[in-house]
């Protein structure tokens, strides 16, 4: 494996964007791109300015105007997808190393589960579509009323750094599925498997021109052109409350909608009757996955004072003998963080814990890790009240806190005590309990007695400020499609005649 690592950080890549069915040439103010384990320049992005993202949507609004694919027929659709689907899997080993190489993110899990998830979001909409249809209503006499679900033109699908493909691809599966054109814009920190997907699709000729197009640039620059362009017809965004804020701003000028998936500080709730074994693994798996850096880590924990200093102690220590290292690495556990901004923002809130009162138990250091990239010592706080600014801040690391509860109500009122509601993790036995406090939680997902698992049926998706909408089956359906409603007389009885 270090050897494909080797290859890949030698290639020279120019990061360009793909718009009409071409790749436009590098002219855009350069950006590097950075391996985060080594801090090694590994590809230079070209920017697309205001200029080149017009040009994007132009294309796509084309495409979707006078082209093929809004009116392709659902087994059309389906081919191309499951076209989608196998050429993925056919690049499975290359995506995830530049996944990896771009990410920090061990290996094993860019190719045991990002990769793998990625291609099936499109097998999942080639399937969901065919089950779909409209809704027919024949209750006003003469008339036939029906309902259906036609694609809502050019989406803008704008993504985050922290798991570039799987993400993106989940809304490229879903805009497509149901007929769009779209315009994808990556993290300009992490654009090299999207870029890699949109050559390997171009090359396969799977889609009509202008129906996918790419473009790479900073939030600022490229985001900011693409989100706010009069001719694009939704956005679907997942990234940090803050931006999403700013693009709901954007999208409120054209009477637009955009779907959000944004921040969390998701709370684990182990009670005294949970399988401690079970608990323990789960919280550790729901803060330490992705390098720690995902929106639904469960990583602010309450335990019932009862078991807390077994289940806390256990914690810490497995804590401190995480492998960190080399995310090319087999064995590695915990890759580096995404860049210095990010390293420093974590050591700061080690600070700020201390301040206010949390002890650290374990980490909080930047550390050797491996090639002098952007490595911390995974981290565990205790905190003494969830208002500290731990306990409320999505801190997107591998950083877990501790909080000690004695009843049931009381740990729903602090655990709901967030201006975010993502997801809730509640570990315990008791098959009522189990229901009872699910249905209190304030969030878009509860997940009891597992730490992550996504079933694309259902929908994925935030309350607060952690989004708008849900993705997923027929939440993909309401964000990629306008409901329309077509009456027709059949039988009707005589209008009423004016001017007669
Ligand atoms: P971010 O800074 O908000 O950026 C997300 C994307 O938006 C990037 O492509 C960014 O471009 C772009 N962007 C920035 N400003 C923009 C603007 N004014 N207009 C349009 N686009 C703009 O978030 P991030 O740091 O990449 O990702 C971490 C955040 O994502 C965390 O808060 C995490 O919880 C959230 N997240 C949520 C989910 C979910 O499903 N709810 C999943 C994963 C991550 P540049 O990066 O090039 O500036």
């Amino acid at each position: 494996m270090k050897d494909l690592r080797a290859e890949l950080a030698r290639a020279p890549r120019a990061v360009t964007s793909y718009v009409g069915g071409g790749f436009v040439a590098t002219h855009g103010a350069p950006i590097p791109v950075i391996d985060p384990s080594t801090r090694a320049v590994v590809a230079t992005l070209h920017e697309a300015d205001a200029a080149e993202v017009d040009r994007a949507v132009a294309a796509a609004s084309a495409a979707f105007e006078t082209g093929p694919w809004a009116r392709a027929s659902v087994a059309d659709r389906q081919k191309v997808l499951m076209d989608i689907h196998a050429a993925i899997l056919d690049h499975a080993d290359e995506l995830a190393a530049l996944e990896t190489l771009n990410t920090g993110i061990p290996l094993r899990q860019t190719r045991g589960m990002h990769v793998p998830r990625a291609a099936q979001n499109f097998r999942f909409f080639a399937e969901f579509i065919n089950q779909q249809g409209g809704d027919v209503y024949t209750q006003e006499p003469g008339y036939l009323s029906l309902v259906t679900y036609d694609p809502i033109g050019v989406c803008a699908l704008i993504g985050p750094w922290n798991m570039p493909l799987g993400l993106t691809a989940m809304k490229m599966a879903g805009a497509l599925a149901f007929g769009n054109t779209c315009v994808v814009k990556p993290s300009e920190i992490t654009p090299l498997t999207l870029a890699r997907l949109f050559q390997i699709l171009h090359d396969r000729a799977i889609l009509p021109d202008g129906v996918i197009n790419l473009v790479n640039g900073s939030g600022a620059v490229t985001g900011a052109a693409l989100s706010g362009h009069p001719d694009i017809d939704m956005v679907s965004f997942t990234g940090g409350t803050e931006t999403g804020a700013r693009i709901l701003t954007a999208l409120a000028r054209g009477i637009k909608g955009g779907a959000m998936e944004l921040g969390g500080k998701s709370a684990s709730i182990i009670f005294a009757d949970a399988d401690m074994g079970r608990a323990v693994d789960g919280a550790m798996l729901g803060s330490f996955m992705n390098n720690g850096q995902m929106c639904l880590a469960g990583s602010r924990i309450f335990v019932h004072r009862s078991v807390a200093d077994r289940v806390i102690d256990e914690f810490a220590t497995r804590t401190k003998a995480l492998r960190i290292g080399d995310p090319f690495d087999p064995e590695t556990e915990i890759g580096p963080m995404i860049n210095a901004a990010q390293l420093d923002r974590v050591q700061s809130y080690v600070a700020s814990g201390l301040a206010e009162g949390a002890k650290l138990l374990a980490g909080g250091k930047p550390c050797e890790g491996s090639g002098g990239g952007f490595y911390l010592e995974p981290t565990v706080m205790r905190a003494p009240s969830n208002a500290l600014a731990i306990c409320q801040e999505e801190i997107f690391a591998p950083f877990a806190t501790f909080q000690v509860f004695d009843d049931e109500d009381e740990v729903i009122a602090r655990a709901n005590d967030s201006r975010f509601g993502l997801v809730g993790y509640v570990w315990t036995q008791e098959l009522e309990r189990a229901m009872r406090v699910s249905g209190r939680l304030r969030t878009g997902t509860v997940l009891v007695n597992t730490p992550i698992l996504r079933d694309l049926r259902t929908g994925f998706g935030g309350v607060r400020q952690s989004g708008l909408g849900r993705e997923g089956a027929k939440g993909s359906r309401a964000m990629f499609t306008e409901m329309k409603s077509t009456i027709i007389a059949l039988q009707p009885p005589a209008l009423p005649r004016l001017g007669i």
